[in-house]
């Protein structure tokens, strides 16, 4: 398996797949998610050229981050506890999964000592799984977003969800139009939010989320090969 290969395909295949929804090519990113994977996979897909790498582990990134240049960019995509949150801010630079004011709290203390501001992705719930993290109505996230806008060393830049997991294109674009129906609520509700992104698509649902508007899809298994 050559990852720059797979790299190289699966870039295009995103291009091809915006512009048959008659979008731009470069409209949406690439999130290259590492996880399980050894350092060396992640040198593999940053010597080819790619910047954006998503872990889901805290631990783990503490371990691959210092290997790479620091030009290779760390989105943390996997629930957050208490507890990590420091490091979370020390090795991340964007995180996808705040989904509580608690947390959202905490990484902004941790960024007010590290001197720096955090970009972060409201987590959302829409694929209807109980057993999922993420906020799951629109009036406990509201709430919430009333609070996190006024905190300084945060900036809410957009949302992120994971589609249903169902074999059923209409469905997991149901779930996807969830994600939009918010964004323009918070846009209209929030004068400072604008342009919010969309972190949605996974290997298996990228191109329901490129056809409804995603602005970053968020791959592993199509990349690097299935996770055991
Ligand atoms: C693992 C993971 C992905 C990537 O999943 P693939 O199906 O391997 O592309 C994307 N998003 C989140 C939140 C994940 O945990």
């Amino acid at each position: 398996m050559s990852i720059k290969n797979n790299l190289e395909k699966f870039k295009m295949l995103m291009a091809d797949t915006a512009e048959s929804f008659g979008r731009n090519r470069e409209s949406v990113e690439l999130l290259a998610v590492t996880k399980t994977k050894p350092v060396e996979y992640v040198i593999e897909a940053y010597e080819s050229g790619q910047r954006l790498f998503g872990e889901n582990r805290v631990q783990e990134a503490e371990i691959k981050v210092p290997q790479l240049p620091s030009d290779a960019k760390f989105h943390l995509i996997g629930h957050l506890q208490s507890n990590k949150v420091r490091k979370a801010c020390q090795f991340f630079s964007c995180i996808q999964s705040v989904d509580s004011l608690k947390i959202g709290k905490k990484i902004d203390n941790s960024c007010r000592e590290l001197n720096k501001i955090m970009d972060i992705y409201l987590d959302v719930n829409i694929s209807e799984e109980d057993s999922k993290s993420g906020f799951k109505n629109d009036k406990e996230l509201l709430e919430i977003v009333d609070e996190l806008v006024l905190l300084d060393n945060i900036r809410i830049v957009g949302l992120m969800g994971i589609g249903s997991h169902v074999n059923d294109s209409s469905k997991i674009k149901n779930s996807f139009s969830e994600l939009i129906t918010l964004k323009d609520i918070l846009e209209n509700r929030f004068p400072i939010l604008k342009d919010l992104k969309l972190s949605m698509g996974m290997s298996g649902d990228f191109k329901e989320a490129i056809e409804m508007g995603s602005t970053m899809v968020r791959i592993g298994s199509a990349i690097f090969g299935s996770r055991i």
